[in-house]
């Protein structure tokens, strides 16, 4: 959808015009995957698409949500803001931003009518929740002046997944939609939050991304149970060396802790959290140096840990995987986001992605009985308004 066609869906849908529109990405990571929670590296980018929020104040002390993706439509007084809706609404992820601004002190003392509309497929682990926590964050905060860096609004957005949708999400997906930067990648270190915007220039390959669109999704159950085992690892490990975070151990010192993980299951996470956090060092190292085949490799490394080690792939993840290992031309493959279903991501030559597009596809199918989608990655810019 255009800009234009955005404007006449809000007049449509609300009888008057848009005043301020603002857009957020959504994010692919490169690697580094289930770091993030635990104070390691990840190496996310910003994607060009993402999610559109466009408002206008009313006279009514409410505040409606719309979107052009989902038929819920939500209204509520300015005194109903710092409670989630049930049932697993949409408008919890923008309602949760709100109530993050409100207990940051920010009284919200006028109404506003506002639509989304989104086009990062969600649920696809391309984090269309972030995009839209971003893009709301990004809005109050130019509307109220109340002068967040992007990294404060980072954080609103994930107290708002946090606490009003349920998901223990550390802060990779808001970090990178609100910090992305065209032709970059973020190498960030969660602990801190310290970041370097590192070029991502390949010439002659492409960051494919493949939809595996399984039924199968990270629910905040399954997400939630690795945050609970990597704790626990930490809680075991801290009996012989007191750390805070898995991510502070060096292979070599987790090889000299690991005894104490006496739970096999919180073993198998740690061993891959400390893996993935030295792979991603090891991957940004290798794209400084142009060394494009490593880092390849490095993320075909993170596929195969997080699927005997940290259980988060699936067959249909694995499947897109291995299919495109077999292709000549393939630098690397692996599944981005949280993983079970969602997509994978993928270094693929030019003269490569016809082969890769057909040979993926149809081993997919054959496999899955599923049929997968392509898109050819453009890393974008993070949060900004659009000039309407
Ligand atoms: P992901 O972040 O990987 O896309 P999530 O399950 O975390 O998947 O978030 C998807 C949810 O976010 C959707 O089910 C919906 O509730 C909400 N959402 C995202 N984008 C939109 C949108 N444009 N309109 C309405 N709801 C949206
Ligand atoms: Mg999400």
């Amino acid at each position: 959808m255009t800009i234009e066609q955005l404007k006449s869906a809000y007049e449509v849908a609300y009888q008057k015009s848009a005043t301020d529109i603002f857009f957020s990405p959504g994010r692919v990571n490169l690697i580094g995957e289930h770091t993030d929670y635990n104070g390691g590296f990840v190496f996310p980018c910003a994607l060009s698409f993402g999610t559109y929020l466009l408002m206008a104040p009313n006279n009514e002390q409410k505040i409606n949500f719309r979107s052009l993706n989902i038929d819920a439509v939500y209204s509520l007084e300015l005194t109903q803001l710092t409670t989630p809706l049930p049932n697993k609404a949409w408008a919890n992820y923008p309602l949760g931003v709100i109530a993050q601004f409100i207990k940051r002190g920010v009284s919200i003392t006028q109404g506003y009518d506002i639509l989304f509309w989104g086009n990062v497929p969600a649920g696809a682990g391309l984090s269309s929740s972030a995009a839209m926590e971003v893009v709301t964050a990004f809005a109050f905060n130019e509307l109220l002046g109340t002068g967040y860096d992007r990294t404060e609004l980072a954080k609103i957005g994930q107290a708002s997944e946090h606490e009003f949708a349920g998901v223990m999400c550390g802060i990779m997906d808001q970090f990178a939609s609100a910090q992305g930067k065209k032709d970059h990648a973020i190498y960030l270190n969660c602990d801190t939050l310290a970041f370097d915007l590192v070029p991502v220039k390949l010439e002659g390959i492409k960051v494919v991304i493949s939809n595996t669109h399984s039924p199968h999704h990270l629910d905040s159950g399954a997400y939630n149970d690795r945050v609970r085992q990597c704790q626990l690892a930490v809680q075991q490990i801290s009996a012989v060396r007191p750390i805070k975070n898995l991510a502070e151990l060096l292979q070599a010192d987790f090889e000299q802790v690991e005894h104490a993980i006496t739970d096999e299951v919180a073993h198998r996470r740690a061993r891959h959290v400390v893996g993935e956090v030295q792979r991603t060092k090891d991957a940004v190292e290798a794209l400084q140096q142009g060394n494009i085949e490593l880092f390849g490799k490095l993320m075909t490394q993170s596929h195969i840990s997080l699927r005997d080690d940290y259980e988060v792939t699936g067959p249909e993840l694995d499947a897109l995987a291995e299919a495109a290992w077999k292709v000549e031309g393939v630098l690397g493959s692996r599944m981005t986001g949280g993983g079970f279903g969602g997509c994978t991501v993928s270094l693929v030559r030019d003269e490569a992605i016809p082969t890769f597009l057909e040979q993926v596809g149809a081993e997919y199918t054959e496999k899955t009985g599923l049929k997968a989608d392509f898109y050819i990655a453009e890393i974008g810019d993070g949060a900004h308004r659009v000039n309407a």
